[in-house]
């Protein structure tokens, strides 16, 4: 399979303040919102995420503009990012608000890499009932309809990848 480059900002997380996530049945795709064009760094939104007294950054993953993968919660820790389904999930966020701009197409085929490379390691079924957008678990527009419409299109990429 394809390798996957994924940067490590080295972020700190209180280990009492963080748990092993049951299992990981589901990979839930976020978009970071806010206004079209930014494309903040995962340090970035840990400090955010810190400021409202999380453990740090909630997702697992996220996807910069460039296609880069940046490190967050560790992989096999509970994140937070997706009410009532994050014993059971994994987080990846594209920068971006996705209900006002397309995601770029480095995003798209990262996170396809991404999905196929946790697919692997954690037996997550590449299909729309295991790799779903937010507003499938809760009542949100996240991850936007631009990126929710290429779920199918980003399953089908990660099938491919994975077959590499
Ligand atoms: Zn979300």
């Amino acid at each position: 399979m394809e390798a996957i480059n994924i940067t490590d900002y080295g972020l700190f997380f209180p280990p009492e303040r963080l748990v092993m996530r049951d299992r990981t049945a589901l990979a839930v795709l976020h978009h970071t919102g806010g206004a079209p064009g930014e494309d903040p760094d995962v340090a970035a939104i840990d400090d955010a995420h810190r400021g409202l007294g999380w453990a740090g950054v909630g997702y697992h993953y996220l996807i910069r503009k460039s296609g880069a993968v940046e490190a967050g919660r560790p992989a096999l820790a509970m994140g937070a990012h997706a009410e009532g389904a994050n014993t059971r999930s994994i987080g990846i966020a594209l920068c971006g608000n996705f209900c006002e701009e397309e995601p770029t197409a480095a995003q798209i085929e990262s996170c396809a890499m991404l999905i196929a490379v946790i697919s692997a390691s954690f037996g997550v079924a590449l299909d729309e009932e295991h790799i779903v957008g937010h507003r499938d678990l809760a009542a949100t527009a996240c991850p936007g309809d631009a990126l929710y419409e290429r779920l199918e299109e980003i399953i089908g990429k990660a099938v491919w990848y994975q077959g590499e």
